[in-house]
Protein backbone atom coordinates (compact mmCIF):
# COMPACT_ATOMS: atom_id res chain seq x y z
CA UNK A 1 0.00 0.00 0.00
CA UNK A 2 1.35 3.11 -0.90
CA UNK A 3 -0.17 6.58 1.27
CA UNK A 4 1.65 9.83 1.22
CA UNK A 5 3.79 11.41 3.03
CA UNK A 6 3.44 12.60 6.65
CA UNK A 7 1.18 9.67 7.51
CA UNK A 8 2.08 7.06 5.43
CA UNK A 9 3.19 3.32 6.76
CA UNK A 10 6.79 3.46 5.82
CA UNK A 11 9.50 6.60 5.42
CA UNK A 12 12.89 5.76 4.31
CA UNK A 13 16.27 7.64 4.21
CA UNK A 14 18.03 6.31 1.71
CA UNK A 15 21.34 7.08 2.69
CA UNK A 16 22.84 8.52 5.93
CA UNK A 17 25.92 8.47 8.43
CA UNK A 18 24.28 7.22 11.55
CA UNK A 19 27.98 6.45 12.74
CA UNK A 20 29.34 9.64 12.55
CA UNK A 21 31.53 10.77 15.16
CA UNK A 22 29.44 13.90 15.53
CA UNK A 23 26.14 11.34 16.15
CA UNK A 24 28.12 10.28 19.46
CA UNK A 25 26.63 11.19 22.68
CA UNK A 26 23.14 11.81 20.93
CA UNK A 27 22.79 8.91 18.74
CA UNK A 28 20.40 7.48 21.07
CA UNK A 29 18.47 10.22 21.14
CA UNK A 30 18.54 10.01 17.21
CA UNK A 31 17.13 7.04 16.57
CA UNK A 32 14.71 7.42 19.19
CA UNK A 33 13.16 10.97 17.82
CA UNK A 34 13.59 8.89 14.09
CA UNK A 35 11.10 6.27 15.06
CA UNK A 36 8.70 8.59 16.52
CA UNK A 37 8.43 10.87 13.32
CA UNK A 38 7.71 7.65 11.86
CA UNK A 39 10.91 6.44 10.00
CA UNK A 40 11.02 2.77 9.36
CA UNK A 41 13.96 2.38 6.97
CA UNK A 42 17.19 3.97 6.45
CA UNK A 43 20.43 3.11 4.95
CA UNK A 44 23.51 3.81 7.02
CA UNK A 45 26.78 4.11 4.93
CA UNK A 46 30.00 3.46 5.98
CA UNK A 47 33.19 5.30 4.17
CA UNK A 48 36.56 3.61 5.76
CA UNK A 49 37.29 0.58 7.37
CA UNK A 50 37.52 2.46 10.73
CA UNK A 51 33.57 3.04 10.76
CA UNK A 52 32.31 -0.29 9.62
CA UNK A 53 32.49 -1.84 12.62
CA UNK A 54 30.10 0.98 13.89
CA UNK A 55 27.85 0.48 10.94
CA UNK A 56 27.44 -3.39 11.62
CA UNK A 57 26.70 -2.90 15.13
CA UNK A 58 24.09 -0.13 14.78
CA UNK A 59 22.35 -2.41 12.36
CA UNK A 60 22.88 -5.11 14.68
CA UNK A 61 21.03 -3.45 17.45
CA UNK A 62 18.38 -1.71 15.27
CA UNK A 63 17.83 -4.70 12.63
CA UNK A 64 14.27 -3.38 11.71
CA UNK A 65 15.37 -0.07 10.88
CA UNK A 66 19.21 0.23 9.58
CA UNK A 67 20.12 -1.41 6.52
CA UNK A 68 24.05 -1.40 6.62
CA UNK A 69 25.76 -0.52 3.84
CA UNK A 70 29.91 -0.81 3.49
CA UNK A 71 32.32 1.24 1.16
CA UNK A 72 35.31 3.30 0.64
CA UNK A 73 34.17 6.77 0.25
CA UNK A 74 36.99 8.62 -2.29
CA UNK A 75 38.14 11.28 0.29
CA UNK A 76 38.86 8.33 2.42
CA UNK A 77 42.88 6.67 2.16
CA UNK A 78 42.50 3.21 1.85
CA UNK A 79 44.35 0.99 3.96
CA UNK A 80 46.50 -1.98 2.64
CA UNK A 81 43.47 -4.41 3.63
CA UNK A 82 40.78 -2.55 2.82
CA UNK A 83 39.29 -4.64 0.14
CA UNK A 84 39.37 -7.87 2.63
CA UNK A 85 38.14 -6.15 5.35
CA UNK A 86 35.31 -5.08 3.09
CA UNK A 87 34.16 -8.73 1.97
CA UNK A 88 34.33 -9.49 5.72
CA UNK A 89 31.89 -7.50 6.38
CA UNK A 90 29.48 -8.66 3.45
CA UNK A 91 29.52 -12.42 4.32
CA UNK A 92 29.22 -11.49 8.36
CA UNK A 93 26.59 -8.74 7.99
CA UNK A 94 22.77 -9.52 7.57
CA UNK A 95 21.58 -7.60 5.07
CA UNK A 96 25.16 -5.87 3.77
CA UNK A 97 25.23 -3.63 1.09
CA UNK A 98 27.80 -2.02 -0.39
CA UNK A 99 28.81 1.83 -0.56
CA UNK A 100 29.56 4.67 -0.39
CA UNK A 101 31.81 4.63 -2.87
CA UNK A 102 32.63 6.45 -6.24
CA UNK A 103 34.40 9.16 -8.02
CA UNK A 104 35.00 12.80 -7.01
CA UNK A 105 36.90 15.43 -8.71
CA UNK A 106 35.92 18.28 -6.54
CA UNK A 107 38.39 17.07 -3.99
CA UNK A 108 41.41 18.51 -3.90
CA UNK A 109 44.04 16.26 -5.27
CA UNK A 110 42.22 13.66 -6.71
CA UNK A 111 44.00 10.61 -8.02
CA UNK A 112 41.66 9.90 -10.57
CA UNK A 113 43.42 6.23 -11.22
CA UNK A 114 43.09 5.05 -7.60
CA UNK A 115 39.86 6.25 -7.31
CA UNK A 116 38.81 4.05 -10.65
CA UNK A 117 40.66 1.42 -9.23
CA UNK A 118 38.87 1.20 -5.97
CA UNK A 119 35.24 2.26 -7.64
CA UNK A 120 35.63 -0.79 -9.94
CA UNK A 121 36.05 -3.22 -7.19
CA UNK A 122 32.94 -2.05 -5.50
CA UNK A 123 30.80 -2.29 -8.60
CA UNK A 124 32.42 -6.10 -9.58
CA UNK A 125 31.24 -7.04 -6.18
CA UNK A 126 27.98 -5.86 -6.28
CA UNK A 127 27.52 -6.73 -9.27
CA UNK A 128 28.87 -10.62 -9.02
CA UNK A 129 26.49 -10.91 -6.02
CA UNK A 130 23.67 -8.36 -6.75
CA UNK A 131 23.81 -5.99 -4.25
CA UNK A 132 22.86 -2.28 -3.60
CA UNK A 133 25.22 0.07 -4.57
CA UNK A 134 25.44 3.89 -3.12
CA UNK A 135 27.27 5.83 -5.26
CA UNK A 136 28.80 9.00 -4.79
CA UNK A 137 29.60 11.33 -7.44
CA UNK A 138 31.11 14.98 -7.54
CA UNK A 139 32.20 16.45 -10.81
CA UNK A 140 33.17 13.25 -12.30
CA UNK A 141 30.01 12.65 -14.53
CA UNK A 142 31.33 12.10 -17.71
CA UNK A 143 34.14 9.46 -16.25
CA UNK A 144 31.48 7.72 -14.10
CA UNK A 145 28.90 7.37 -17.18
CA UNK A 146 32.13 5.60 -19.13
CA UNK A 147 32.82 3.04 -16.15
CA UNK A 148 28.82 2.21 -16.53
CA UNK A 149 28.51 1.81 -19.87
CA UNK A 150 31.60 -0.52 -20.41
CA UNK A 151 31.50 -2.41 -17.31
CA UNK A 152 28.91 -5.30 -16.16
CA UNK A 153 26.22 -4.14 -13.81
CA UNK A 154 24.23 -5.18 -10.59
CA UNK A 155 21.13 -6.85 -12.25
CA UNK A 156 19.20 -4.77 -9.44
CA UNK A 157 20.61 -1.36 -10.75
CA UNK A 158 22.55 0.65 -8.29
CA UNK A 159 21.70 4.38 -6.41
CA UNK A 160 22.93 7.66 -7.52
CA UNK A 161 23.17 9.39 -3.86
CA UNK A 162 22.23 13.31 -3.94
CA UNK A 163 22.24 13.24 -7.73
CA UNK A 164 23.81 15.95 -8.96
CA UNK A 165 24.48 15.09 -12.62
CA UNK A 166 22.35 17.19 -15.70
CA UNK A 167 18.93 16.61 -16.88
CA UNK A 168 20.27 15.28 -20.31
CA UNK A 169 21.96 12.69 -18.34
CA UNK A 170 19.11 11.03 -16.68
CA UNK A 171 17.47 9.13 -19.26
CA UNK A 172 21.13 7.35 -19.87
CA UNK A 173 21.94 6.86 -16.42
CA UNK A 174 17.96 5.44 -16.34
CA UNK A 175 18.64 2.74 -18.92
CA UNK A 176 21.44 1.36 -17.29
CA UNK A 177 19.47 0.70 -14.00
CA UNK A 178 20.35 4.00 -12.03
CA UNK A 179 18.03 4.95 -9.16
CA UNK A 180 18.50 8.39 -7.78
CA UNK A 181 17.87 9.68 -4.51
CA UNK A 182 16.91 13.38 -3.78
CA UNK A 183 18.45 15.21 -0.97
CA UNK A 184 17.10 17.54 1.55
CA UNK A 185 20.31 19.77 0.74
CA UNK A 186 18.35 20.69 -2.62
CA UNK A 187 15.62 22.09 -1.67
CA UNK A 188 17.78 25.32 -1.09
CA UNK A 189 16.72 27.72 -3.35
CA UNK A 190 20.24 27.87 -5.13
CA UNK A 191 19.66 24.28 -6.52
CA UNK A 192 17.50 25.02 -8.81
CA UNK A 193 19.33 23.10 -11.85
CA UNK A 194 19.80 20.30 -9.85
CA UNK A 195 15.72 20.43 -9.41
CA UNK A 196 15.41 20.54 -12.59
CA UNK A 197 17.10 17.21 -13.24
CA UNK A 198 15.12 15.72 -10.70
CA UNK A 199 11.88 16.90 -12.49
CA UNK A 200 12.69 14.40 -15.42
CA UNK A 201 13.78 11.21 -12.94
CA UNK A 202 11.08 8.84 -13.77
CA UNK A 203 8.49 8.04 -10.17
CA UNK A 204 9.80 4.73 -10.37
CA UNK A 205 13.30 5.41 -9.41
CA UNK A 206 13.36 7.98 -7.18
CA UNK A 207 14.51 7.85 -3.42
CA UNK A 208 14.87 10.42 -0.83
CA UNK A 209 17.34 10.53 1.69
CA UNK A 210 18.78 12.98 4.23
CA UNK A 211 22.95 12.57 4.03
CA UNK A 212 22.72 13.28 7.59
CA UNK A 213 24.69 14.43 9.56
CA UNK A 214 25.91 16.48 6.50
CA UNK A 215 23.85 18.56 3.93
CA UNK A 216 20.93 20.49 6.13
CA UNK A 217 17.95 21.60 3.93
CA UNK A 218 16.63 25.39 4.14
CA UNK A 219 14.67 25.72 7.53
CA UNK A 220 11.42 24.40 6.37
CA UNK A 221 12.52 21.24 6.13
CA UNK A 222 13.97 21.04 9.51
CA UNK A 223 11.58 19.71 12.17
CA UNK A 224 14.57 18.37 14.41
CA UNK A 225 17.36 21.13 14.64
CA UNK A 226 20.41 19.75 16.10
CA UNK A 227 23.41 22.19 17.62
CA UNK A 228 25.90 22.62 15.64
CA UNK A 229 23.78 22.63 12.38
CA UNK A 230 23.76 18.56 12.03
CA UNK A 231 21.12 17.50 10.33
CA UNK A 232 19.02 14.93 12.02
CA UNK A 233 17.62 11.99 9.43
CA UNK A 234 14.32 12.93 11.09
CA UNK A 235 13.99 15.31 8.74
CA UNK A 236 13.27 13.26 6.32
CA UNK A 237 9.54 13.61 6.17
CA UNK A 238 9.72 16.90 6.13
CA UNK A 239 11.98 16.92 3.26
CA UNK A 240 9.19 14.14 2.08
CA UNK A 241 6.82 16.92 2.08
CA UNK A 242 8.32 19.46 0.65
CA UNK A 243 9.82 17.91 -2.51
CA UNK A 244 6.08 16.49 -2.78
CA UNK A 245 4.99 20.07 -4.14
CA UNK A 246 7.38 19.60 -7.47
CA UNK A 247 8.08 15.96 -7.69
CA UNK A 248 6.14 12.75 -7.83
CA UNK A 249 7.06 10.99 -4.55
CA UNK A 250 4.32 8.60 -4.37
CA UNK A 251 6.48 5.71 -5.34
CA UNK A 252 10.34 6.85 -3.14
CA UNK A 253 9.63 4.45 -0.39
CA UNK A 254 8.55 1.41 -2.53
CA UNK A 255 11.42 1.79 -4.60
CA UNK A 256 13.70 2.07 -1.68
CA UNK A 257 12.12 -0.85 -0.76
CA UNK A 258 13.02 -3.01 -3.67
CA UNK A 259 15.95 -1.64 -3.77
CA UNK A 260 17.49 -2.57 -0.99
CA UNK A 261 15.60 -5.76 0.09
CA UNK A 262 17.75 -8.26 -0.68
ZN1 LIG B 1 26.97 10.27 2.12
Amino acid sequence: MRTECPHSLTMHDAHNHLQHIRFDGIRDQVITDMRTTGVTRCVVNGTCPDDWKKVADLARRHPDLIIPSFGLHPWKKPTTDWFEQLVGYLDTTPNACIGECGLDRWMEDFDVDLQEDIFLKHLKLATERNLPLSIHCLKAWGHLVEILESHPLPERGFLLHSYGGSKELVPRLAKLGAYFSFSGYFLHEKKHKVREAFAVVPADRLLIETDAPDMLPPKEAITHPLPENLNHPANVAAIHQTASAFLDVSEVDANCMEFFTL
